[in-house]
């Protein structure tokens, strides 16, 4: 009697023990679904509640893959599958149109722990980019892969094809032929298409869908998903699929998925740079974001924003255009969902 006693005390003590320890490890996901000429005068109460609530929804899923002990991979890939499946968003369902009137979508991961990275670019039938960039980085020796080799790829690892017109949506087709006026526009002022698309405002280059994130395993991992540009010309490829650009994750510095300009974000290397000044300069995250976003970028005319963590479950939203969807929640922070900037 007296031995079982001493067995449940112990067995009860030890559950103390770990309760206490998990309730101390702290984990925690940041996502966002683009930055851009996002104004309070465009929506209307209605539209607001509808972001908001897809935001929250996506936070909250990869939330509870970490609370349930889930994997920081998982949880990316569980948001922004959830942003991809939504027309509101450019990525997955929702993307842009190219200039040629199709779908062209990029996609990465990278997980902090090992820094092993998937990525697709150009991909114009796969449903979810994410899961294939994921399988690239799981199941492939390489780490990128573009168009129809990526997609035959997909087909061994049984993703099945859709058709291109499953992402069609209304708002974004008028969106289009707004672009293609006025890059009609400027051609009549005898400017090529590079000029044309360069004329184009900052709403129609930005838009786009990611995650970071921190397990209780101390793992962070992040993930970008797209569209690309509005009226992009066929073949471009963005910042999103480019590790080091739109996308980094490094145990030793932090996780960043980043929205906007990708010309800029590739030039300047957004993402690895943000982590490298954590990483050599000691930085932290807010300060190393805010550096790159604002100073870095700001004085070339890179528009966008990023979404960092590092492994202590600290969060960073930095972004320099009128608004950035983001929201976050953590082991010890409540949902947060902002979509202006004085949100
Ligand atoms: N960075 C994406 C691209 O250039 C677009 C965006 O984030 O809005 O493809």
């Amino acid at each position: 009697m007296k031995k079982l006693l001493l067995i449940l005390t112990g067995l009860c003590l030890s559950a103390m023990v770990n309760n206490a320890f998990a309730k101390d490890v702290p984990f925690a996901i940041a996502i966002h679904g683009g930055a851009g000429t996002i104004e309070k005068n465009r929506f209307t109460p209605e539209k607001e509640k509808a972001y908001r609530a897809k935001l929250k929804e996506a936070v909250e899923a990869g939330y509870t893959v970490l609370d349930q002990g889930g994997n920081s991979l998982d949880a990316v890939t569980t948001a922004i599958k959830i942003l991809e499946n939504s027309p509101f968003f450019n990525a997955g369902k929702g993307a842009v149109y190219t200039y040629n009137e199709t779908h062209e979508m990029d996609a990465s991961i990278m997980y902090g722990k090992n820094r092993q990275a998937g990525a697709v670019a150009g991909v114009k039938h796969i449903e979810n980019p994410i899961n294939l960039a994921r399988l690239v980085m799981e199941e492939s020796v390489h780490v990128m892969l573009s168009g129809e080799g990526a997609e035959e790829f997909a087909k061994t690892q049984g993703v099945e094809l859709v058709d291109n017109k499953i992402f069609d949506t209304e708002h974004r087709y008028k969106s289009l032929q707004r672009a293609k006026f006025k890059m009609e526009k400027a051609k009549q002022q005898n400017k090529d298409y590079q000029a044309a698309h360069n004329a184009l405002e900052v709403e129609y280059k930005v838009g786009t869908v990611g995650a970071v994130a921190l397990d209780k395993n101390g793992n962070i991992s992040s993930g970008t998903s797209t569209g690309g540009m509005t009226s992009k010309r066929f073949g471009r490829i963005g910042d999103s699929p480019v590790i080091g650009a739109g996308t980094f994750a490094d145990n030793r510095s932090c996780a960043v998925s980043a929205t906007g300009h990708g010309e800029y974000f590739i030039r300047y290397n957004v993402a690895a740079d943000i982590c490298a000044r954590v990483q050599y300069q000691g930085k932290s995250i807010e300060q190393a974001g805010k550096e790159v976003i604002h100073d870095v970028l700001m004085p070339v005319g890179g528009t966008g924003g990023v979404i960092i963590i590092d492994t202590k479950g600290n969060i960073s939203l930095p972004f320099n255009t009128k608004g950035m969807y983001r929201a976050s929640k953590s082991s010890n922070q409540a949902t947060y969902v902002g979509i202006f900037k004085d949100d």
